[in-house]
């Protein structure tokens, strides 16, 4: 039976009422992910064939020309899920638009599974939400570092010393954010991660007085640095406040919903907080995070917890 055509608003932006009037049900779940995966049409993933059967009943696609069986899934972040797609898209939803992020344990409660289940999910739907091209920063960007982790309940301060993680941090003002884990502040990480994040042309760049700051300007690029330790926060239009922002952000984020992230995470969690800052004023953000689910490649259970 050939595909009966379908269009639905796939640029509509979300809210919740507007979440269960749509998608409540399975197959409109279902509908949506093939207008979004297949809009102008089913073809087979394997050989590229239009001419393809409905296994309605198993919601499968079978190539009329080399037999390959596949569903809207099949090969995506959503690949082998047995969890009903309502659920994905309720957790994407919840994860896309807090402010502050969800832990996997607030999702599980939500969607009443077990816990390896959400913990699976909230790894897959951040590790769709860092699958950005990141373009590197342009105008006024400013750099800063900070530690995070520490403390761990009922254990000492070494544990709580070999915890800590330090991130670095770029931030275009009215721009996107970029940042990273880094083995630490000295000048040859500082200046490598930013000849990386911004583009040659960036107008101006904003650090603290850290001496391993010194030198990331050149012809193009202004340097400037404000001076803490002389109590100095901004000089004229010279601060850091934006990137500090940031911080607090992800330090809020990391007190209020994660707790611990272990050093292991930090990073997909990392790309979780960038993305949403970059899609402050996306209103389409529950659709393209379900854009990027289905886009990228399965990423195995077995992957995620290997050491
Ligand atoms: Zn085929």
């Amino acid at each position: 039976m050939a595909r009966t055509k379908r269009t639905p608003e796939v640029t509509q932006s979300m809210n919740l009422i507007r979440l269960i009037e749509r998608f409540g049900a399975e197959d409109r779940c279902r509908a949506y992910l093939e207008a979004l995966r297949w809009p102008a049409g089913v073809f087979c993933g394997r050989c590229g064939e239009r001419k393809v059967s409905h296994l309605a009943k198993r919601h499968q696609y079978e190539c009329d020309s080399c037999g390959y069986q596949f569903s809207v899934t099949t090969n995506t972040k959503m690949h082998d899920t047995h969890l009903p797609l309502w659920k994905w898209f309720l957790a994407t939803y919840i994860i896309t638009e807090s402010k502050k992020g969800v832990s996997s344990n607030q999702l599980r409660r939500a969607l009443k599974v077990a816990p390896k289940t959400a913990w699976y999910l909230t790894h897959r739907i951040r590790a769709a939400m860092g699958d950005d091209l990141e373009a590197p920063l342009l105008g006024t960007v400013e750099v800063d570092e900070t530690v995070v982790g520490g403390k761990i309940r009922g254990r000492g301060r070494l544990a709580a010393r070999q915890n800590k993680t330090m991130i670095v941090g770029a931030v275009q003002r009215g721009g996107e954010v970029r940042l990273q884990v880094i083995p630490g502040n000295d000048r040859d990480t500082l200046h490598a991660f930013i000849r990386n994040v911004t583009h040659d042309r960036t107008k101006a760049i904003y650090t603290d007085s850290l001496p391993s700051y010194k030198g990331v300007g050149d012809e193009n690029t202004l340097h400037e640095a404000v001076n803490h330790i002389a109590n100095e926060w901004t000089r004229g239009d010279v601060h850091t406040n934006t990137v500090e922002g940031v911080w607090s952000l992800l330090k809020r984020s990391i007190i209020g919903s994660y707790h611990q992230v272990s050093a292991k995470h930090l990073p997909a969690y990392l790309s979780e907080i960038s993305f949403r800052y970059n899609n402050r004023r996306n209103p389409y953000l529950f659709r393209d995070t379900i854009l990027r689910l289905l886009e990228t490649d399965a990423l195995p259970y077995e992957m995620l917890i290997a050491e």
